[in-house]
């Protein structure tokens, strides 16, 4: 009989885990438990979910617990809690959230990959009805049916980061009523203010509103249901729904009760290989502390792409590959209305805290040639060290066509160029696509000549 390798969480970096080993050792015995109702789902599609692009909820999801188990021989249970981890004996206690029963079970090997869960302010009223946070499929489920079935004109989204601004747009889409309450002066505040400018710009030509500055302090209820919250600066906005987005914290509380070192914010401190502190245990995702692949610094930066690769990275090393994990840039894009944001690598407050010296270029080029129609604005930041021109970050606002840009930013990062290697780059050109000078070169120009060597 082949080795027991047991997952926990079902999702992007678990399923990862449990197909890669499956994959190289067919004859792994694994199973894998998951909380919620759902399993291989995109928690990045839930805004579009909700907003009826994507118009069903199984349509967010890869497969069913059935096909994993007739299509990949993955046992996979849904409505399974796992409660507690012993180490020592090799076994889990888990609770079966449907029969309400309790039992356990025993692993060789076990992937913790329970993901991360929204913060959740402690103020007033934070769980009454109409108050959501989005998370899981569940989650999505609960604001479209309020959404479709209840009278709901106004929308309150409580942090101003990527998914609450995609759910500005999707509400806003929708013809809700949308505003944005955050707590710092603006919003996505890791970008170039002039960029974060642009947003806040694009987001009330759509009519979205927009509070910066200010704290939610309390959410005001009629009954149980939400009519409104009151602000630090004592401002109270009316709404018939709230979605609070302020960031996640990791779920590592099983991984710690069992004695698993934990490091940035509690996440589970895991090596290259994705090995926890106990010899039997992996773990892969929202739930760990990774590294900069620039300072090699601890991180946390919980992203899609990094929990399937890590839980490939993870899955794969069980059955027997050797696969270190390279560390992240936190490359990460989004889209609100028709204004396109992107960002890879080091922001210059990063930069400097790293102890780099750093210097920056910002440039602004249309994405085709100037007298070709249709060509729009990329507008392109490149953070860089001053005395070598290496270049540690990049930024960028404006059509589609920054996603592959910002793509080819990151690979240079993570080659190591410098500016001066950047400017010299083969890239295409043709009027429709491209301007003869593409904007990264422009930019990479640009940074060139503020590079002071020695
Ligand atoms: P999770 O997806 O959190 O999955 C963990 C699973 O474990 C959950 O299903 C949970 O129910 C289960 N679980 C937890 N504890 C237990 C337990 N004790 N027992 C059993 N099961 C348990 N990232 C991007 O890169 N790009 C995007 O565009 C993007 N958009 C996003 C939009 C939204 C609205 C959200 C919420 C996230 C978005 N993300 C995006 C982040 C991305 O979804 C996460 O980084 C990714 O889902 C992490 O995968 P994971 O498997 O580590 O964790």
């Amino acid at each position: 009989m082949g080795k027991h390798l047991v997952v926990i969480g079902g999702t992007a970096a678990g399923m990862s885990a449990a197909s890669k080993a499956k994959r190289v050792k067919p004859e792994i015995e694994v199973s894998v438990f998951e909380r919620t109702g759902f399993v291989t789902y995109g928690a990045c599609g839930l805004p579009y979910y909700i907003g009826d692009i994507v118009k069903t909820e199984d349509e967010l999801s890869d497969f069913t617990p059935d096909e994993l188990i007739e299509k990949r021989n993955i046992s996979t249970y849904i409505h399974h809690e796992v409660t507690k981890i012993d180490p020592a004996k090799k076994t889990l206690e888990l609770h079966n959230l449907r029969k309400k029963e309790c039992f356990s079970v025993s692993y060789d090997y076990l992937v913790i990959a329970t993901g991360a869960s929204p913060i959740i302010p402690n103020i007033s009223n934070i769980h009454a009805s109409g108050v959501f946070f989005l998370r899981t499929v569940e989650d999505g489920i609960a604001i479209k049916s309020a959404i479709q079935e209840e009278k709901t004109e106004k929308a309150l989204i409580v942090g101003g980061g990527f998914i609450g601004l995609e759910m500005a747009e999707q509400l806003s889409l929708l013809g809700l009523e949308v505003t944005v309450i955050e707590a710092l002066p603006r919003l996505l505040p890791f970008l170039d203010e002039e960029y974060s400018n642009a947003v806040k710009q694009v987001l009330e030509e759509n009519n979205v509103h927009l509070c910066t500055g200010t704290v939610v302090s309390e959410i005001l209820a009629d009954g149980d249901k939400v009519v409104g919250v009151k602000t630090s600066d004592g401002a109270t906005f009316e709404t018939d729904l709230a979605i609070i987005s302020i960031g996640v914290k990791p779920n590592s509380s099983i991984a710690q009760n069992a004695g698993l070192k934990t490091g940035v914010k509690n996440a589970i401190i895991v090596d290259e290989y994705m090995q926890t502190s106990d010899d039997s245990i992996w773990a892969a995702g929202d739930c760990v502390q990774t590294f900069n692949l620039i300072t090699k610094r601890p991180v946390y930066v919980p992203l899609g792409t990094t929990a399937n690769k890590q839980g490939k990275i993870a899955g794969g090393n069980i059955a027997g590959d050797m696969n270190t994990f390279k560390g992240v840039l936190a490359s990460q894009i989004t889209k609100v209305f028709n204004l396109y944001i992107a960002s890879t690598g080091l922001t210059i407050e990063q930069a400097k805290e790293a102890g780099y010296e750093v210097e920056e270029a910002k440039i602004i080029k249309m994405d085709k040639a100037s007298y070709y129609p249709g060509g729009k604005d990329n507008h392109i930041k490149l953070i860089f060290d001053k005395r070598s021109g290496r270049l540690f970050g990049a930024q960028a606002i404006g059509s589609e066509s920054i996603a592959g840009r910002i793509n080819l930013l990151a690979t240079a990062i993570t080659a190591g160029m410098t500016v001066t290697e950047l400017s010299e780059l083969d890239l295409v050109y043709a009027p429709s696509v491209a301007p003869v000078y593409d904007p990264i070169l422009i930019a990479a120009n640009q940074a060139k000549k503020k590079v002071v060597s020695l």
